[in-house]
């Protein structure tokens, strides 16, 4: 049967499209812009500019993958129309192949009757045949006798000539009906042929129907798998377009805790004017200090996934992986790697274990040496912005909120804005 996917030139088309799309959308997460809160600046002045450049960066990758989606918005139309269109000339074909159907089973009766006929035909001309050669015979017995001999056995000149012409009248009615028998069987038999030819075009014309069938529900199912694929590299788009609104929306989160902070400043530096109040106040800022930094996660100390570029287990294409996946139990305790103050606590899904994107449940600490940790996937969160917390503090549970797999600590370090691997550090 031929077989030819209509459109299988086109799909690898738009599956090159698509790579490409993808492949942008890649490096769109390697340049790092849907990465961690950055803090880079050694002033919160300087950290809310970064921050806001960040924002504006986001805005530019949120436009990008607009563009994205709306190309693949338009293949899947594309597809769609496609598929719409294959339907519905399967339709019109099953409709003429039912017609046709019918016109095959007329034309099969219609030779059947034709050949019934023909039978008939032959039947009655061998009976009238037989009646014939009788007719024939009777005649013959006749003609021994002269015309004299007819003559002297009619009782009456008129009875002589009734006779003469009734044998006349049957001779030629016999013939008459042996001629009109013979083209009835003629019509008959031409009837038949025509009915047989009639039927066998009809066959014919209905096995090239079903092949045509067969070739188009061939293209429909290949065009709905095309489309299946187009949706599913849709709703992959729509998640990880999803992660990067959380992202935007931990940024501008961010945002607004560098104002209160550039605001509380101002405040501190016009109730203290002197310069040893401002020196008092650094040194009140100053971090808890020591130079090692505590394991997060006190119950495991394995690495399950490393820092650096790894397959992601949910998009399933490679991506940097900025931090460390740490643990694995539900409720397990996670304590502050080094001493600092709680710059940002995220907990929508508060007490809950699944639920979100990206990063859940999280919480940013600053070591105010340019050094951050970020704690994420959490359950619990036991800490507030602004508090001051010592290295080894219980400060969240684990859970597995936001794009997760399963429960687990994923744990950053950002130095100067730039993550860092946490391996390094923590002991
Ligand atoms: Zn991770």
């Amino acid at each position: 049967m031929y077989k030819k996917r209509l459109f299988g030139r086109r799909s690898s088309g738009i599956g090159k499209i698509s790579l490409v799309l993808a492949l942008l959308f890649l490096m769109g997460w390697a340049t790092g812009l849907v990465s961690p809160p950055v803090r880079a600046a050694s002033t919160t002045r300087e950290e809310l500019k970064e921050a806001k450049e960040r924002q504006s960066a986001l805005s530019a990758e949120k436009a990008r993958l607009a563009g994205i989606s709306r190309q693949l918005d338009r293949e899947r139309d594309e597809l769609t129309g496609q598929l719409a269109w294959l339907n519905k000339r399967s339709d019109e074909q099953k409709n003429l192949y039912r017609e046709k159907t019918a016109q095959l089973e007329a034309a099969v009766s219609e030779m059947e009757q034709a050949y019934a006929d023909y039978v008939a035909a032959e039947e009655d001309l061998a009976s009238k045949q037989v009646q014939y050669s009788q007719r024939i015979r009777t005649m013959i017995n006749y003609r021994p006798k002269s015309i004299l001999e007819i003559f002297l056995s009619s009782k009456s000149l008129q009875g002589f000539f009734t006779t003469l012409q009734f044998m006349s009248i049957i001779a030629d009615a016999d013939q008459q009906m042996i001629e009109d028998l013979q083209a009835g069987k003629d019509h008959a038999a031409l009837l038949r042929d025509l009915a047989k030819q009639h039927a066998a075009d009809m066959e014919e014309v209905v096995e090239q129907l079903e092949a045509e069938l067969a070739k188009l529900e061939a293209d429909a199912e290949a065009t709905r798998q095309d489309l299946e694929e187009v949706e599913l590299k849709l709703s992959r788009q729509q998640q990880a377009e999803a992660d990067l609104l959380a992202e935007a929306a931990m940024v501008a989160e961010l945002v607004k805790t560098l104002q209160k902070k550039v605001a509380s400043e101002q405040a501190t530096a016009a109730a203290k004017a002197t310069a040893a109040a401002r020196a008092t106040a650094a040194a009140q800022r100053k971090p808890v200090s020591g130079k090692g930094w505590a394991w997060p996660y006190p119950a495991d100390r394995t690495i399950y996934s490393a820092y650096g570029m790894r397959f992601h287990p949910i998009y399933h294409y490679y991506r940097m992986h900025t931090g460390v996946d740490l643990g694995g139990k539900y409720g397990n305790s996670i304590v502050a790697s080094r001493a600092g103050e709680v710059l940002l606590v995220r907990n929508p899904y508060e007490g809950r274990n699944t639920g979100g994107y990206g990063y859940g449940n999280y919480i940013v600490i600053d070591h105010g040496d340019g050094y951050c940790s970020l704690y994420a996937h959490l359950k619990n969160t036991l800490v507030r912005v602004g508090q001051q917390v010592s290295i080894g503090q219980k400060i969240a549970t684990c859970g597995s909120t936001g794009t997760s797999t399963g429960p687990h600590l994923h744990f950053e370090i950002l130095y100067n804005g730039s993550t860092v691997d946490p391996a390094k550090y923590i002991r």
